[in-house]
């Protein structure tokens, strides 16, 4: 748990978010006064978590740092996907585990082990809190048959050779939540799959493994050996760790179509609720586009491509601070090294102004005024709360540090306030190299803009910027780990 402030900050009385499934951005309630539930869709550890990956943890962080901030008691849940999710979502095909496990030679579970490893490694150096709880789908086997003999029961599923599928005929709503057209099958992704299903959009619940086959990860059940399908593992681990119904549930937008659309089907079945979830919030994807990989060469890009290029990770969180969730992004190294560039010159700031703070404190001499710091502290947590408009509230910090009128008491008393949602630890953090920080803060600010908009390819502004710092004798200099300025 994390969370239980009783200082609300100003701005965050009332938080708006975008819900998928009703479409509106609306006021948040949780279903319990003061605590909130919410469940991401974990990792498919069968091969390394990219930069795209990681997105859809920084975005749940901001969410459950935001919350918290508001005074909420935050569960946050998250979980492996250590079997069942097919190569394919019409169901054919095989598990990507067991894929992974025969083209190695190595076990499922050292596979498992060694992604889950890196996931939660790269989180940590990405700032993103720990789950308060992280199932691994291979420990919740009997949850998952259970909720699957529900479903027999209640005449929503069949049995075919190949495992047991789910009806989608027998739940209306079923193409409400993405609003899906079933007869468009390409809408839904399943134009091919498994022959014998009696709607393309039905999807497995249950794996058999065929007559003769041994498998690395199968599981006695009521229908024979098998493992079990990538979509109610979700419904049923979230059920075990957050009840019947809960908050929010979260993931990138590739999973609404799919997996999303079924793990409502069978939750709102199984367990005779509606809605399921209070409300759904997707992040947009990364674009990794920008940066040519190639894959046949291992050439992966997570936060070890970073590193290796001597890009702190956290200017990945910054980055990714620097657009809205339900926008996409366009990932490219130097946009990520600006971003770094940035953040090196804000922690400059913030470790001037601590200290500052500090020395102020122990002379008795300058205490931060809330007249002075609640306007800027208003207007960060109010952007926050907009559907958590993060470059608003990036915005607004930059303002703070370069404003006349606070002290340096003022200024690091909104700049820690801010940490807790923007995660950098500047509590702890250490002075950057000199070069970094005896910068000017507004041209430091226009830097920053200026890579923001050549990272979204908005040359129009890129160029109007460094027309207007040349104008003020401002000479940028572009290098591939980021911009830096001098006085021409
Ligand atoms: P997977 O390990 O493939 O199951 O994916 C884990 C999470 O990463 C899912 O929520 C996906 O939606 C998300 N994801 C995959 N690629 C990207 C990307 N390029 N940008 C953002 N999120 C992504
Ligand atoms: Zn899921």
């Amino acid at each position: 748990m994390i969370g239980g402030m009783v200082d609300v900050p100003p701005g965050l009385e009332e938080i708006r978010l975008h819900d998928t499934r009703t479409r509106e951005t609306r006021r948040f309630v949780p279903l319990v006064e003061g605590r909130v539930g919410i469940y991401t869709c974990g990792p498919t550890v069968y091969a390394p978590q990219t930069l795209g990956n990681m997105r859809s943890q920084l975005f749940p962080d901001l969410l459950r740092r935001v919350l918290a901030a508001a005074g909420y008691d935050v569960t946050y849940v998250t979980n492996i996907t250590d079997v069942g999710h097919l190569v394919s979502d019409a169901d054919d095909g095989d598990d990507k585990m067991e894929k992974a496990a025969a083209a190695s030679g190595e076990t499922a579970a050292d596979i498992a082990a060694r992604y889950t490893e890196q996931w939660a490694d790269d989180r940590r150096r990405l700032g993103c809190l720990e789950p308060d709880v992280l199932p691994r789908a291979a420990d919740h086997i009997a949850e998952q048959i259970a909720m699957v003999e529900t479903l027999e029961a209640q005449g929503h599923t069949y049995v075919i050779d190949d495992g047991v599928y789910f009806d989608v005929t027998t739940f209306p709503r079923y193409s409400e939540f993405a609003d899906l057209r079933l007869d468009d099958l390409e809408s839904t992704g399943r134009i091919e799959g498994i022959a014998e299903k009696r709607n393309p959009a039905d999807f497995a619940l249950w794996k058999l493994t065929p007559p003769g086959v041994k498998r690395q990860q199968e599981w006695d059940s009521p229908w024979g050996r098998g493992f079990p399908g990538w979509h109610i593992e979700c419904s049923a681990m979230a059920t075990r760790y957050l009840g019947t119904t809960f908050d929010v549930h979260t993931g990138g937008v590739d999973h609404i179509r799919v997996h999303h659309t079924n793990e409502v089907a069978q939750s709102e079945c199984a367990l005779d609720v509606h809605p399921w979830v209070g409300t759904w919030l997707h992040n947009e994807f990364l674009d990794l586009g920008g940066e040519k990989m190639s894959k046949s060469k291992g050439h992966v890009l997570v936060v070890d491509s970073l590193v290796e290029r001597g890009i702190d990770p956290l200017a990945y969180r910054y980055f990714f601070l620097q657009a809205h969730y339900r926008q996409k992004q366009a990932f490219t190294f130097d946009a990520v090294a600006a971003a770094g560039t940035a953040l090196r010159r804000l922690v400059g700031h913030a470790v001037s102004a601590r200290d500052a703070a500090a020395a102020g404190a122990a002379s008795g001499a300058d205490a931060p005024d809330p007249a002075r710091v609640d306007p800027y502290r208003r207007r960060f947590w109010a952007a926050l709360a907009d559907d958590l408009n993060a470059p608003q509230a990036l915005a607004v910090v930059w303002e703070a540090v370069r404003s006349d009128e606070l002290s340096p008491a003022d200024r690091w008393a909104f700049l820690a306030d801010a940490d807790r949602a923007l995660g950098f630890g500047l509590a702890d953090a250490a002075a950057p190299d000199a070069d970094e920080s005896g910068s000017d803060p507004r041209i430091d600010a226009l830097v920053a803009e200026r890579a923001t908009a050549r990272a979204e390819r908005d040359f129009a502004t890129s160029d109007r910027i460094r027309d207007e710092l040349a104008a003020e004798g401002i000479e940028l200099i572009d290098t591939p780990t980021g911009t830096t300025w001098r006085r021409a």
